[in-house]
């Protein structure tokens, strides 16, 4: 059996090697996360790409076991942005310098929905003639809906899978036609085959997930040649149902130790892609993103939301710069991001080099 060092010099990993990996403790984690900011330096240099988040709405459709704006959560005030608050917002991480919008919401999929988001689209690509690039994250749609919002001029897609394994996605998920697991799959190929830069990714620390599984969720990203990956720590929010497991999932810390792991691992697997340095992380560790920048993140999504909304944004318990305003967040980024030696890069779309290498081999 290969020993340690010598797995890390793969070129590719086997399933068992991906564990073992995963597994590292002490001095060996030290050495994975050493090779996966070397590799990432060595691909994608010291930059580090923004996307203005902006939280749209916390109506949501869906009842997913672990979410705190789940439709089910009665204790939630429900909001949605108005045209002028979400384009304000636009204008914002323009004038910051941001270069990309990442529009985020619970999942709808009414005609009054689908309808304004790709008049918000469009609304969006008219500053300074298409300047800001433009990332989706709306949940589960119909191929014709990823279409029209594709040829309003959104370019990303992030839609984690949460789960590759269905078992496991029965267990975080209601089992019913509203969270089909068959569907999410079909929703991420949809996806890819419209030509977006495809995002998915996973919780860390879920109840009931293996080391083996989250294995499977590093072949499954692989496998699918996604374009962009996030991944954060699960944190048990009090007003769902998994919560009652949280006495049963990994500490705080170790969840955040293994969200480095799959970051650091993936970095290995997959140099060129993009990989967000979630909020979730900053929730359990207050220098989580820095820590996952560096391990091979290569993403940050500041919070453009407008302050008096994002306390009913809450999927999960104490994120982190929810009081924040917007100007103080660059500040705060560019200085934090000097710290380890990485640099903001401001007015870049920040594209996947994964996805434009592809592309241009076509
Ligand atoms: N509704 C869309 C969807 O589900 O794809 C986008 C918004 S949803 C809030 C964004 C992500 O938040 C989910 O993909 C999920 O992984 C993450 N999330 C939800 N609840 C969480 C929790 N309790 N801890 C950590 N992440 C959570
Ligand atoms: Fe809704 Fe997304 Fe939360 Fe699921 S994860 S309940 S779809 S906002």
């Amino acid at each position: 059996m290969p020993s340690f060092d010598e797995i890390l010099e793969k070129q590719s990993f086997t399933k068992e090697d991906l564990k073992l990996l995963l597994a590292a403790e002490g001095e060996e984690m030290s050495k994975l996360f050493d090779k996966a900011l070397k590799t990432k330096l060595k691909y994608l240099d010291n930059y580090v790409h923004l996307r203005g988040l902006i939280e749209y709405s916390n109506r949501c459709a869906k009842y997913c076991l672990y979410c705190g704006v789940r439709g089910k959560n009665t204790k939630v005030e429900r909001y949605t942005l108005s045209d002028e608050e979400v384009l304000e917002c636009a204008h914002l991480a323009h004038k910051l310098g941001y270069g990309s919008v990442a529009i985020q919401s619970g999942e709808r999929d009414d005609k009054e929905f689908v309808d304004k988001i790709e008049y918000l689209v469009k609304e969006i690509k008219k500053i300074d003639n298409g300047s800001l690039g433009i990332t989706l994250s709306l949940g589960e749609q119909t191929e014709e809906t990823y279409r029209r919002w594709f040829d309003a001029g959104a370019h990303r897609y992030l839609l984690r899978i949460e789960a590759s394994d269905e078992d496991l996605y029965y267990k975080i998920h209601p089992k019913d036609k509203k969270h089909d697991f068959r569907k999410r799959l079909e929703c991420i190929d949809s996806l890819l085959h419209l030509g977006y830069q495809t995002g998915t990714g996973v919780m860390v620390g879920l109840p009931f997930q293996t080391l083996d599984n989250l294995a499977d969720d590093l072949m499954f990203f692989k496998r699918k040649d996604v374009a962009m990956v996030g991944m954060g720590p699960f944190i048990p929010h009090p007003d769902t149902p998994l919560y009652e497991y949280k006495d049963q999932i990994p500490s705080a810390k170790d969840r955040m130790n293994l969200t480095l792991k799959m970051i650091a691992v993936l970095r290995l697997m997959m140099p060129e892609i993009n990989m967000v340095a979630a909020t979730a992380n900053q929730t359990v560790d207050p220098l989580g993103r820095e820590k996952a920048i560096m391990v091979g993140a290569n993403v940050i999504m500041p919070n453009l939301t407008p302050n008096e909304f994002r306390e009913n944004y809450l999927i999960y318990p104490d994120k982190a710069c929810v009081k924040d305003k917007p100007d103080q967040c660059q500040t705060c980024l560019d200085l934090r991001m000097e710290s380890i030696g990485h640099k903001v890069l401001y007015n870049a779309w920040g594209d996947s080099k994964e996805f434009t290498n592809k592309k241009s081999d076509r």
